[in-house]
This record gives structure tokens, sequence and C-alpha cells, in this order.
């Protein structure tokens, strides 16, 4: 039987990437990756800010070449003049150790640094560089991200292992086999940066996959195995709603199992897209699952025969629309009115019991009943609305909630 927990793990240890903890239990955190060309200092400072003021709470960028070193000293020191205290993680392949000891205030201005032991050489090359990435984040005292990616798997542990699977009476699946040696490069290397000083609690991992059947598999065992934070993301994820579904669906079972620090999701923007949907998706995943709070949600029911008009589907669109717009204001002004729940219901049949559990809800007059729509605030019917001006007194009534119940926070 699959173990439920609607709480992060506790028993992690807790790593402090800037001024945001990570793991032991503490909220889980929502992270984003810029897309811009770092060494276009102007570009990403604006696409930091965006993605911050998403909500993302931490941002990662790549640092693949000299340039793009030579920028992010700049790219940091530009955010901290305009307010923007945003922890930075450098996204290094290939060069990263070369790049940390050539550009010294490169580490400088990242809080974090991602290595991936799958692309920085083989045998005695391999464990050269990655002493050399390490030891330059220990004596900066930085967090370190082991991203194992089934996509550039450390083959000499793929290879051992295929070997050895060859040899069993009963095999495993070539998918088995390449999940237990993303589990083995991940926790190899962690055990590897570990002896070479840097402390466990400066330590993250990763493991990240393209396909759900494998990422719940992979997360499950390293889970069990260390109590070192996971950051979760299903890799190339896609576009549109597969991207969406395939992305929502990894995650959510992961969560719902307890399973997971700090969560990205890897959506494929469309074609001058919003790159800030990534984040939204993240918040609204944490929040379906009650782990956290971003935003006032809408209960709204699908409606059906009984639902006599579009003016229910408009009313619905209309209350959504109008609470992502005051969200920013509300947050300011009233904190906690992220938990406001509104229902807005086409009938009589579900109308006033959803309407009941919200902190204001509105149940409509479906076909053939009276044309008059009970408004209910914290569970007790308090007015009756109707005639053309419905939406405008239900929006009404709704900011009067807010101002009561926040407004003296
Ligand atoms: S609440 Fe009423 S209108 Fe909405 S789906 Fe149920 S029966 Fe249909």
């Amino acid at each position: 039987m699959v173990k439920t927990s609607l709480t992060a793990r506790e028993n992690t240890n807790e790593v402090l990437v800037g001024h945001v903890p990570i793991g032991a239990g503490n909220p889980i955190v929502v992270q984003s990756m810029t897309d811009t060309d770092t060494a276009n200092v102007q570009d990403t400072v604006k696409q930091v800010k965006l993605l911050a003021d998403a909500g993302s709470e931490i941002v990662r960028l790549t640092v693949n070449n000299n340039q793009a070193a030579d920028s992010v000293y700049e790219i940091k020191s530009r955010l901290q003049d305009d307010d923007y205290d945003i922890p930075l993680v450098g996204d290094f392949h290939f060069i990263g150790h070369r790049l940390l000891q050539d550009y010294p205030l490169l580490i400088k201005s990242l809080d974090k640094l991602r290595i991936n032991p799958g692309n920085i050489g083989k045998g005695l090359k391999h464990d050269k560089n990655f002493s050399t990435f390490i030891k330059i984040a220990k004596e900066n005292d930085k967090i370190v991200r082991i991203g194992v990616n089934a996509g550039s798997l450390d083959q000499d542990i793929l290879m051992k292992r295929m070997d050895t699977n060859s040899r069993l009476s009963m095999p495993l699946s070539s998918e088995e086999v390449e999940n237990s040696s993303l589990i083995e490069s991940a926790l190899s290397s962690a055990d590897y940066a570990n002896s070479l000083g840097l402390p466990e609690t400066k330590i993250i991992i990763s493991c990240k996959v393209s396909r759900l059947t494998q990422m719940v598999p992979v997360y499950r065992e390293i889970s069990r195995q260390c109590k070192i934070p996971l950051h979760l993301g299903l890799t190339e994820a896609g576009m549109g709603q597969q991207g969406l579904v395939n992305t929502t669906a990894s995650l959510s079972i992961l969560l719902y199992e307890g399973i997971g620090d700090t969560i990205r999701a890897s959506l494929t923007p469309d074609i001058n897209g919003d790159r800030t949907k990534e984040i939204k998706l993240c918040q609204d995943v944490l929040q379906a699952l009650g782990l956290r709070r971003f935003s006032p949600s809408v209960t709204a029911c699908p409606g059906c025969g009984r639902t006599s008009s579009t003016f229910f589907r408009e009313l619905a669109s209309d209350i959504q629309s109008f609470l992502e717009l005051k969200l920013p204001e509300w947050k300011n002004d009233y904190p906690g009115a992220e938990e406001l729940k509104v229902a807005v219901m086409g009938c009589v049949v579900n109308g006033p019991g959803e309407s009941k559990a919200a902190h204001v809800g509105i149940s409509l007059p479906g076909s053939g009943e009276i044309p008059t729509a009970p408004v209910f605030i914290d569970g007790k019917k308090e007015i009756l609305l109707k005639g053309t001006n419905m939406a405008a007194e239900f929006i009404e009534i709704i900011e009067k909630y807010v101002t009561n119940k926040w407004g003296n926070n």
C-alpha cells in the first residue's frame, strides 16, 4: 500500500539556499529557470524579475561559457540594486569547474551550484573536475545540487550495471537498470562530495527523467535511501496540455507521498509564450494538494442541463478573473486573503452545500427554479440576489468579506 503524507518529509536535512530553507518539513519551494542568454545581462535581469514577481522563490540560470560566467556578477548586482533578493543558482555542465576557477566573482554571485556528474568527464578526469567544483563550493560555503539526468547519465555506472544484469538468471528490464544507475550516480556523487568536505547539509539531489513511470520509482527509492532534500521535476515534460498533465501527475504522486522538498515544472513555452506558466503550475499543484496556498480558489460546478443560461459560466469566469486581478493588491493590504475560498454553483442540487463550505458562495438558479440566488457567507445564507446586477453585487460582497476578515492583519 502506498504511504501518503500531506506534509513535506520532516526527516530530511535542512539546506539553506540564500534565505530560503529547503527540506526538514519547510514549505515546498517553487523554482524556475531563465531561458535568456545569460551573457545578455539586461534580458536575464528582466526575466529573473518576471519569474520572481510571479512567485519563483529560487531562479536558476545557465552558466555555459565565458561570457555567461562573466555576466552573473553584474546580473546579481542589478537585481540587488532593485531589491530583488532572490537566490540564484548556476546551472553548470561540462566546464563548470573551469568557469568557477577562471571567474572568481561568479561564485560570489550564486547561492547554489548545480553539477551534473554525468557530463564532467570519465575516470580520473571526472574525479578531478568533480573535486575542483566541490572544493570551490565548500570554500565559499555554497549549496550544491547533484543534478543527475537520464539524458546524460554517467555511462560508466550504466555499463557496469548493464553488464552485471546481463549475467543474472532473471535480468531486470533496461529501465530498471537505468533507474538504479541514476540513483547510484546521485548517491555516490553525494557521498564523494561529502568525503571532499562538503557537509550533507549543503547538498540537494535531483534525478530527472522524462517519463512519470520512471520518475516515481526513482524518487521513491532515493527518498528511502537518504536524508538529503530532493528537487523534483519531470524533465522535458513537453508542450501545452501534454506538459501540464505529465508534470502535474508526476509531481502530485510524489508530493502526496511526502516526497520532494523543492519543485520545478519543465514546460516548453509556446513561441513568445509566458515563461511564468511553469511557476503557476507548481503553485497550483501545491495548492491542490493542500501543501501551500498562493491564491484564492473558486469552486465551480461544471454545469449541466440544469444551468439555464451562459450566465453561470460567465459569472464563474468573471469571479476567477476578478480574484486574479485583486490578488497582488490583497497580498499587500490584506495578508491571508490568498486563503479565500469562493463558490459559484449552477443550481440548487449541489449549490447550497458547496456555497456553505466556502467563505463566500453563490448558488445560482437552475432551469425552472425561482430566479433568485442565495449568497452564503461563512456557511450562513445571508443575502438573496436577483436581477441583472448580480455579478457586480456578488463581487462587492467578496470585497467586503476580504476587507473585514483580513483587514486588520
Ligand atoms: S450543481 Fe446543479 S448545475 Fe451544477 S453540475 Fe450539479 S446539478 Fe448541474
